[in-house]
């Protein structure tokens, strides 16, 4: 199943590229296999899949573990807990959910010097809802500069996690929000735009999404 469902949203996001005239090969679909083993990682992979995200630190490490052979770039894409920063800053490659400074420095004076940089995005509540992380636009422009100074990050974009809309165009709103006022910054760093799940995939295209983080149209729904 998983490699027919790779197979078709991989079919899905270069028809929605070539309706919103983007180049499919600016869109990564990041496999998002939380809660789901191994064994489903490594089918992924034998279709050709390499990057794979993950919300769950530990449960991470041990697939990380199971999946040493494997040259998978890793993806965290969870709430961050500051505790955890040592794995994060270790384990994997993206750090997409960055919502504060403390959490950014402990990740950049854990980053291991024999590692290239750890890629980080800032994760923006875009819905302004006040239970979700992320931080609010507002604040964007200065932690930008804060995480930037950063020496071992290397920063570069944004993250975004909507409330849930089954509407189109209501679902482009937020993203093309924050795309916009990204591309105010005019900061040539910034050039990745995590947007998108298995619901929100075309609005997300359309609306100028580098990252797609897909899962249970890959893996099919979760238990929890
Ligand atoms: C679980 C999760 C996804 C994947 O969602 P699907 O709707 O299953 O595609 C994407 N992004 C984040 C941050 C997630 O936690």
């Amino acid at each position: 199943m998983i490699t027919e469902n790779l197979e078709l949203i991989r079919n899905r996001i270069r028809a929605s590229c070539n309706q919103w005239h983007r180049d499919p090969a600016d869109v990564l679909l990041l496999a998002v296999s939380k809660t789901k083993p191994a064994a489903d990682i490594a089918e992924a992979y034998l279709a050709g899949q390499r990057h794979f995200g993950e919300s769950y630190c530990q449960e991470a490490l041990k697939k990380q573990q199971e999946l040493g052979a494997y040259d998978i770039t890793w993806h965290f894409i969870g709430p961050i807990q500051s505790n955890k920063t040592k794995w994060l800053a270790r384990d994997f490659g993206w750090v997409h959910s960055v919502d504060s400074l403390k959490i950014a420095r402990r990740l950049s004076e854990q980053r291991p010097a024999g590692l290239p940089l750890l890629n980080v995005c800032l994760q923006v509540n875009i819905s302004g809802e006040a239970s979700k992380s992320g931080i609010a636009l507002a604040e964007l422009p200065e932690l930008v500069e804060q995480v930037a100074a950063l020496p071992r990050l290397r920063l570069r974009g944004v993250m975004a996690i909507p409330s849930p809309e089954t509407d189109f165009e209501k679902q482009r709103v937020p993203y093309r929000t924050l795309y916009r006022a990204v591309k105010r910054l005019d900061d040539p760093k910034l050039d990745t735009f995590s947007f998108g799940m298995t619901d929100d995939l075309d609005a997300a295209i359309a609306e100028g999404s580098t990252i797609v983080r897909i899962g249970t149209a890959i893996f099919g729904a979760r238990q929890r």
